[in-house]
């Protein structure tokens, strides 16, 4: 069973959480003479790079990280992002140079990580390969690809900050985010980096290649778009003889947590589990999605797409197994209870 995951950070890191669960783990990276996975399944993620950042002279990619700490047992449980146990000494001694950015959180421990990637990007390596190495440490248990190499980072567009009236500029996603939590007047997003984006070696692959294709319950406009916005991504999810399942990141009308609803209103889209599968849009009409997991108690109707119900509260990987297992299910797509020999089963 090959399924591929596109992910953003504390959302898909949970969800991944969950497929692992379900399948067992997937060696990553493969040491040379060791099989690709003991029971024949691959678990490949397709992670975001929209946020990545240039912050201090080292390169900081948080969806990776998240991703890699969460499924290496590395996270901060509380603030599900950064690591365990973490200081803060060297952003402190920064702030008191009046060095720029100081709204970012730089923790010591996560610091070492960028200075690894920065050195290996120094010396030529692409970032699936520096991936692939920060990887041998926290053995994550799924392959994990960046959907790009290039730079590819989301921007905002937004009111210049004492501008004249109409006076716009782009800032980059994490300013908008972390600095001003969203709060500005916003009109957009854009993509930023290289002329040539093209999605990192294995991705194409990944997609073409799956068993069954899932778009974890990530934001849905910067971490889930920005992927499919690398060009060649959105034509591998239209092209694939696999199915392509969503699970939707809104319960209720509200995203579980984080601001997923203050992306979506910048592009008029409704925080509701209808309009962002409506987004998305069905595979028969131009979209991508054959089918959109929802939460029990909301309703969806979208022509072309296969709509399920479930609990979709990640709440640990034993219960986001089971969200998993629906989601296959919705396509015809089964997986049995235990799929590989460690799996707990099912929570319900
Ligand atoms: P980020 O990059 O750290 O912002 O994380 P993602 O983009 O991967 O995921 C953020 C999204 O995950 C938010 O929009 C949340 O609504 C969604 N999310 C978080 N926890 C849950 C959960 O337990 N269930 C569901 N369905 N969605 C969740
Ligand atoms: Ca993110």
């Amino acid at each position: 069973m090959k399924v591929t995951v596109l992910v953003g950070g504390v959302g898909g890191a949970r969800f991944l959480s969950g497929v692992r669960e379900l399948l067992g783990p997937t060696p990553f990276p493969v040491a040379a003479g060791d099989s690709a996975s003991s029971n024949g399944n691959e678990i490949t993620a397709v992670v975001n790079v929209g946020d990545d950042a240039w912050m201090h002279g080292v390169r900081i990619c948080p969806d990776l990280d998240t991703c890699m700490y969460t499924l290496g047992g590395g996270i901060d449980p509380e603030r599900s992002w950064g690591r365990a146990d973490e200081s803060w000494h060297a952003k402190e001694e920064l702030a008191a140079y009046g060095a720029d950015p100081d709204w970012f959180g730089l923790g010591d421990r996560d610091l070492a990580t960028h200075l690894i990637r920065t050195q290996m990007l120094d010396a030529g390596y692409r970032l699936a390969d520096v991936t692939a190495a920060l990887c041998r440490r926290w053995q994550p248990g799924v392959r994990l690809l960046p959907a790009t190499d290039e730079r590819h980072e989301t921007h905002v567009v937004v009111a210049k900050p004492d501008g004249s009236e109409g006076e716009r500029v782009a800032i980059h996603f994490q300013e908008w985010w972390v600095k001003h939590r969203a709060q500005i007047p916003t009109f957009g997003f854009a993509q930023v980096g290289s002329d040539d984006t093209a999605p990192a070696p294995g991705v194409a692959e990944a997609i073409a290649d799956a068993d069954i294709i899932l778009l974890a319950p990530s934001n849905p406009v910067v971490s889930i778009g920005a992927i499919v916005s690398v060009p060649g991504i959105r034509s591998a999810l239209r092209t694939t003889s696999a199915p392509v399942v969503g699970i939707s990141p809104v319960i209720d009308n509200r995203p579980l947590r984080g601001m997923a609803d203050e992306c979506l209103s910048v592009i008029g889209v409704e925080s509701s589990a209808e309009a962002i599968a409506a987004h998305y849009g069905a595979r028969s009409a131009n979209g991508i999605l054959d089918g959109w997991l929802i939460a029990e108690g909301d309703t969806a109707h979208v022509d072309g797409i296969a709509i399920g119900t479930a609990p979709l509260l990640m709440t640990d990987p034993q219960t986001t197994a089971v969200m998993v297992r629906d989601a296959c299910a919705l396509v015809g797509v089964d997986i049995p209870q235990a799929a590989h020999p460690d799996a707990t089963g099912d929570a319900r």
